[in-house]
């Protein structure tokens, strides 16, 4: 119909108007073809969206899930603790020291933690180079008076000596963890020497309770990329600390106390050391332990605040 009424109009025109018109309708139908394309073009887009979206829904909210948990964890605090037994040079060291290493740790994700979740109200004491024959007993003793786990990180030549102090803290449900063997930095080593040495404490740990630790501390705090490379390949997680009481520079119990009272934050893995020497923070303890607990922390051990396994 509107064929037609068009055709008996050009028949009527002359052959510049006719032109013209022709030239209009081809004109306004190309236009409309370039819109009817742009909107079926749209359309397919948007199907293809929905396809995509419904497809990948469920990896995105899993993966989501496990970005958030493994993320809590892997908040890298800075660590803290001071001792005014160091110099400010000596300090300063220290300080930059703790950067270097955090910021190698963040290369890993999920490998080596120094805290737990910033959100819990959860602090985990730690207890490095043990066992002897005097101070991991009176920090035994304080951790059972106030009904507090720990998490001890024994070093495989002293648990030779005296696994039967490393079987008690076992049996008083603390963790017994992989501190090395010899207690020397894994620094500059060879693979094969730093597998054997993590082996040989594993040995150790395993002869005196019978469970192989999944949790390693390295000597110093010591990392590099091999380090780490070989404590996964173990089987192992790497355990540094947020807060260091600095208790090994000789300070006064109280001054390890007040440390710890005035910089604690939630996820915190405070260093401390049950070996000869350390007799002060056997008496802080308890000061510790009652205003943590006043505060409103929990006192957790390592596998529960990193969900992570304290044995292989
Ligand atoms: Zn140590």
């Amino acid at each position: 119909m509107v064929v037609s009424l068009i055709f008996i109009i050009l028949i009527g025109m002359k052959t510049a108007k006719r032109r013209l018109l022709i030239s209009m309708i081809v004109g306004l139908n190309l236009f409309n073809a370039t819109v009817i394309y742009k909107l079926w073009w749209a359309e397919l887009q948007q199907v293809k969206n929905t396809k995509k979206k419904k497809s990948t829904q469920p990896t995105k909210v899993k993966s989501h899930l496990a970005t958030d948990t493994a993320i809590r964890a892997q908040v890298f605090m800075p660590i803290k603790g001071r001792s005014y037994k160091l110099s400010t040079v000596a300090m300063q060291k220290l300080q930059d020291y703790r950067i270097r290493q955090r910021k190698l740790a963040m290369r890993y994700p999920g490998l080596i933690f120094f805290n737990g979740d910033t959100a819990k109200k959860e602090v985990a004491l730690t207890f490095d180079d043990g066992p002897d024959g005097q101070i991991t007993l009176q920090v035994l003793k304080v951790l059972a008076k106030y009904k507090v786990k720990g998490s001890f990180f024994f070093v495989g030549n002293y648990v030779q000596k005296y696994p039967q102090i490393a079987r008690q803290a076992y049996k008083q449900g603390h963790l017994i963890l992989n501190h090395s063997h010899t207690h020397q930095s894994y620094i500059n080593k060879s693979k094969q020497w730093i597998k054997q040495d993590l082996l040989a404490a594993e040995n150790a740990i395993a002869q005196a309770i019978g469970r192989r630790p999944a949790m390693f501390r390295p000597p110093y705090g010591d990392i590099d990329s091999v380090i780490i490379g070989e404590v996964h390949a173990n089987k192992y997680k790497g355990i540094i600390w947020s807060y260091d009481t600095l208790d090994w520079t000789g300070i006064v119990k109280d001054s390890i106390a007040q440390g710890v009272k005035s910089g604690i934050r939630s996820g915190e893995i405070v260093l401390m050391h049950s070996r000869q020497g350390t007799m002060p923070t056997a008496q802080a303890l308890p000061d510790i332990i009652m205003y943590l607990q006043d505060a409103g922390y929990a006192i957790v051990s390592l596998d529960k605040m990193l969900k992570v396994k304290a044995y292989k």
